[in-house]
């Protein structure tokens, strides 16, 4: 079993002081050593850096949300991934469907932009998922599978360990909607095997998995329970210390009995 990643995603929430308070609030409640699996927060750029500087005593990673594909330049209002790097942050969230939606990032971007992340040193977690008519037409495999093979065909074997994969239904991302655990496992077991298939048996293995959608404390058990679930990107229960130390907690519990 791959160890377990709890990632926050912050979107546009959370301004400089108030992204330091909830920082600290974590940084209070896990400090290094505390917890055996893997967690990251994703403050909006501007609030890295305070979220950097409150972590630095924990085991807690911090992610951005956005990278441009240049290391530099005139690209007004962009972040690089050498930027990304000199702020402490260690991952970069890619293809995030809010991204895909709202900033018309289409596969041949964000595969652009996953390989850079990968290349320059630091961990993707690629957003991939179908929309709600997609699934009800039965399309969710062939949408997915399209979103993963537009990024893997640029990458290598050799990046698995540099790669995580978010399977995040757009139906379910603020909705309170969730994907049933049942569903959840067979798309991450389909996402495995796409990158077995493209990769091999181990590299396909070691990615980790994680579902986002309305993933809450109530919920969040079944889901990472199930065998190819490897964590949960979260966004609105993680915007609260409580419920995102309680999704904490409740990895921690699966690794531990497990
Ligand atoms: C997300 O933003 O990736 C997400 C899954 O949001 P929420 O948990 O609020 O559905």
């Amino acid at each position: 079993m791959n160890r377990l990643l709890i990632a926050g995603n912050w979107k546009m929430n959370l301004g400089p002081t108030e992204a330091k308070k909830l920082a600290a609030t974590l940084a209070k409640r896990w400090p290094s050593g505390s917890f055996t699996n893997q967690v990251v927060v994703s403050p909006p750029a501007l609030s890295v850096a305070a979220v950097v500087q409150e972590l630095a005593a924990t085991d807690i990673d911090v992610s951005v949300q956005n990278v441009h594909t240049e290391d530099s330049g005139a690209y007004t209002g962009e972040i690089s991934t050498p930027m990304v790097k000199d702020a402490g942050c260690r991952y970069a969230i890619i293809g995030h469907s809010e991204r895909r939606e709202y900033f018309g990032e289409d596969d041949v971007l964000v595969a652009q932009k996953t390989k850079k992340v990968i290349a320059d040193g630091l961990t993707a977690i690629l957003c991939v998922g179908e929309k709600l008519e997609q699934r009800k037409a039965g399309q969710q495999e062939s949408v997915v599978k399209k979103q993963l093979d537009a990024v893997l065909d640029h990458l290598s074997e050799d990046d698995a360990s540099h790669l995580v994969v978010a399977y995040e239904p757009v139906w379910a991302i603020g909705t309170g909607e969730t994907a049933s655990p049942q569903q959840a496992q067979e798309m991450h077991k389909f996402i495995r095997n796409v990158l077995k298939q493209s990769w091999s048996e181990s590299a396909g293995s070691k990615v980790q998995i994680l579902y986002g959608g309305s993933m809450k404390p109530a919920n969040a058990e079944e889901l990472l329970s199930q065998e190819d679930v490897d964590g949960g990107l979260i966004g609105g229960a993680s915007l609260k210390a409580d419920s995102f130390s309680e999704l904490i907690e409740i990895a921690e519990s699966l690794t531990t009995d497990g």
